[in-house]
């Protein structure tokens, strides 16, 4: 994703966000947990900064996501050098009109996924799926690249990571008629406790971002109440959507602390026991570790 595009999608720039020490470290959680999808590279800090910031929080793994070809090829570097770092490779949905201009071009675009979605430390295909809010791309393009990434998904025999946004009916439809992978984890899951019964009855995990901890989502934590304890994933999208208490400041995969409080609390858990549940759901999706 370029900045420019991060700007329009709301991000702010330089000069208009705090500097990133002034958001105070969240209290580590009893147990380490993990941020199971965030954007290491769009983060304006040091990588190695931000990873040690996470440790340091207890947030032990890390997966970084991919958008378009360079941001892939760089998360599966970065997951190959920093320990604790695993990387999602795939052309957003919003990124699929820029991503090629002819049919040649999306399958030369689409090899090279696939051939880095079936190095080791690449643990899922993604962010892929569907975008109805942003008309950056047309929906039938869209559905077409969604479509190649499932099955890049299911032969690299790897996690597929969707990003839905005002899509439900179009994502579970797909899903249903190509058949979806083993393992799909809808990522900043956005849906309303209907959905997640869909989702639940369908085995597909819900990652919960910072949303969930919104003041003014009471949806989003009635479908991660209704979401069986062993379909939930905690995540930051980081550098976007700063849970609570720190929204609109820079987001770190250090923050996931505060997102698995939340969940803790929607599922009327120990906090211990919700770190253990999104490890060994992560494990299961991206693992082994
Ligand atoms: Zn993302």
């Amino acid at each position: 994703m370029t900045a420019a595009r991060a700007a329009r999608d709301g991000v702010p720039g330089p000069g208009q966000v705090p500097a990133p020490g002034q958001v105070p470290a969240p209290e580590p959680p009893p147990a380490p947990a993990l941020d199971a999808h965030c954007h290491l590279d769009l983060i304006e800090q040091p990588t190695g900064e931000v990873l040690a910031a996470a440790r340091a929080a207890g947030i032990t793994r890390v997966i970084t996501v991919g958008v378009d070809l360079p941001s892939s090829h760089w998360s599966a570097e970065c997951a190959d050098t920093a320990p604790g770092v695993y990387a999602a490779v795939a052309i957003h949905p919003n990124e699929t009109a820029a991503a090629a201009a002819t049919a040649a071009q999306r399958d030369e675009v689409l090899a090279e996924i696939a051939k880095l979605a079936a190095l080791p430390q690449v643990r899922a295909v993604g962010e892929t799926g569907l975008d109805y809010y942003r008309d950056y791309a047309a929906p039938g393009v869209q559905r077409e690249w969604f479509r190649a990434h499932i099955e890049i998904a299911k032969q690299a025999g790897k996690a597929l990571m969707i990003h839905d946004r005002d899509a439900h009916e179009d994502v579970l439809a797909i899903l249903a008629a190509d058949g979806p992978p083993d393992r799909v984890i809808f990522h900043c899951f956005s849906g309303d406790a209907a959905m997640a019964e869909r989702c639940a009855a369908a085995g597909y995990v819900m990652s919960f971002a910072g949303t969930v901890t919104f003041t003014n989502a009471p949806a989003l934590r009635e479908a991660a109440a209704v979401a069986p304890p062993g379909l939930i994933l905690a995540e930051t999208d980081a550098p976007f959507l700063t849970p609570m208490p720190h929204r609109g400041k820079p987001n770190t995969p250090a923050m996931v602390a505060h997102t698995v409080r939340c969940l803790a609390s929607v599922k009327q858990v120990g906090v211990a026991d919700m770190c253990e549940l999104v490890t060994a759901t992560g494990e299961r999706m991206f693992g082994p570790w």
